[in-house]
């Protein structure tokens, strides 16, 4: 750890290859727009390139309150997936009866990332690798056999792994099964897919204003008008993809609990190091505890290791220093070489953490305020990498007034329970956590607590 700098791999400039774009000059004066986009993360990169594809004649501007893809949309593990419900065990048992059709819209969504990326030549590199979840206990094998025999009953060509299986995929003395996706996961570099979804939309004419924190939305004639330090914009309609940042869209914040997720990365692999591990398909992995692991290679053969500690801060605070945790670094970088030992010397070169906007579902939401003129999606919980463009499309439906697929959804339709106000908030989140982790010690078991909040519901997760 010693040689880790505290910042964000992806958003490093001094890395060979990532070239952060120069901001856009802060909004100044009185603007117009016919589509007003708050969020400069993939929620609002996604709404304002649709927008635009779907009517090129529509004036769109976005609003960003730091520069674009700072946030999650640049900090993230990169496993962009299908699944809009933060996998389908949770959609499975939350909408039973529409899970065949969110896994298919999921796929689609995946597809329409993937075209995109080609059409409008995004150098994010895109690997469509696939995902290994992997079991490092007995009980997580039965899990991952169950799952893999309800993905089959949908038509999805996963397959189940033996232990032997998957150390010949990758290497690690803590496998004892696995199973493969290899259709449901694409690997990116996050930060240059939100450079280049704002690379898309400067091309559409959409006018991008960064470095403008949107401080009021205010109600006027034909539309609304958001307002910020230096500017204002009347727009008829408003879609906001502002994450997990408290703002001023207050009904947002009963439903979202802004917590924190980790990562390192290490140096880059000699090719004795990496043969060490094999790794040769590049898949993305995840371990299958209810606290898991996400890792990855990136494009120069690092690996990224993240996850396992979810941190919440008391009244949802959201501070820079909260970036970086040594105590979560350290275990993280313990947990690494207990999974490959084989790569005892290796460095970390960065260390960082990021918001992500938990909900009691899961999984994203979706609502509109000001008498439809404003469509929201937020919720996500660290699986938004590829949901957000779903999101987008559900909130450009809903501004529209269009009757879709998307918006019939009961996914969509409904609501997360909302979390409790504080002191209480804080108190459920750690009693949940120290739940969860004590399932994980004893064999998956859920005790009364957890099997309290499934019954209603609701649930904390990353
Ligand atoms: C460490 C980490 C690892 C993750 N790994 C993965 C992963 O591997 N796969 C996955 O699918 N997901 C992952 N996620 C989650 C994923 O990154 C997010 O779900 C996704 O990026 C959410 O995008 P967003 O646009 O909704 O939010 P954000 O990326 O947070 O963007 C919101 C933007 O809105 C702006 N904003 C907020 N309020 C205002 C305002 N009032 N005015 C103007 N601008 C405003 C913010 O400045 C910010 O730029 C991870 C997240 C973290 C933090």
């Amino acid at each position: 750890m010693a040689q880790a700098r505290p910042r964000t791999f992806w958003l490093d400039p001094e890395v060979a290859g990532h070239a952060v774009p120069e901001a856009a000059p802060a909004l100044s004066g009185a603007e117009r727009a016919d589509l007003a986009v708050v969020g400069g993360g993939y929620s609002g990169l996604w709404a304002a390139l649709i927008a635009k594809e779907r009517d090129p004649g529509r004036d769109v501007v976005l609003l960003e309150a730091r520069t674009v893809g700072w946030a999650a949309s640049g900090r993230n593990g990169g496993f962009c997936a299908a699944s809009l419900t933060h996998g389908h065990g949770n959609g499975a048992q939350r909408w039973p009866e529409e899970i065949a059709e969110l896994e298919r819209l999921g796929r689609q969504n995946l597809d329409g990332i993937q075209s995109t990326v080609e059409r409008h030549g995004i150098a994010c590199e895109f690997e469509r690798t696939g995902e290994m979840a992997v079991a490092t206990e007995p009980w997580q094998v039965d899990d991952l056999t169950d799952e893999a025999a309800a993905l089959r009953a949908l038509g999805q060509r996963v397959r189940t792994l033996t232990g032997a299986r998957v150390r010949a995929e990758v290497d690690s003395p803590t496998y004892l099964g696995g199973l493969f996706d290899p259709d449901g996961v694409a690997l990116v570099h996050p930060a240059k897919l939100a450079w280049g979804l704002r690379e898309a939309c400067l091309r559409l004419g959409v006018r991008i204003r960064e470095h403008t924190p949107v401080r009021a939305i205010r109600p006027e004639r034909g539309g609304l008008r958001l307002e910020s330090r230096g500017g204002s914009v009347s727009a008829e309609r408003v879609a906001w993809g502002g994450g997990g940042f408290p703002g001023p869209l207050r009904r947002v914040r009963h439903f979202v609990a802004p917590v924190y997720d980790y990562a390192l990365v290490t140096e880059p692999l000699s090719s004795e190091q990496l043969a060490a591990v094999g790794w040769g398909n590049r898949q993305g992995v995840s371990d299958s505890g209810n606290r898991f692991h996400y890792y990855r290679l990136t494009a120069d053969n690092r690996i990224l290791w993240g996850g396992y500690d979810v941190v919440y801060h008391y009244g949802g605070r959201v501070r820079p220093a909260y970036d970086q945790r040594p105590d979560t670094f350290h275990r993280l970088a313990r947990h690494f070489f207990t999974t490959f030992p084989q790569l005892e010397g290796l460095s970390f070169t960065h260390s960082w953490g990021g918001v992500i906007d938990t909900c009691s579902r899961f999984c994203a939401f979706f609502g509109t305020a000001h008498r439809g003129r404003l469509a929201y999606a937020a919720g996500y919980t660290g699986l938004g990498v590829g949901a957000t463009r779903f999101g987008a499309q559900v909130m450009l439906d809903r501004l529209d007034g269009a009757d879709t697929e998307r918006t019939r959804l009961a996914m969509v339709r409904a609501k997360p329970v909302p979390f409790p106000p504080e002191p209480l908030r804080y108190a459920g989140i750690q009693a949940t956590k120290r739940a969860i982790a004590a399932a994980d010690r004893d064999g998956g078991r859920r005790n009364a607590w957890l099997r309290t909040l499934d019954a209603v519901g609701m649930g904390f997760d990353s």
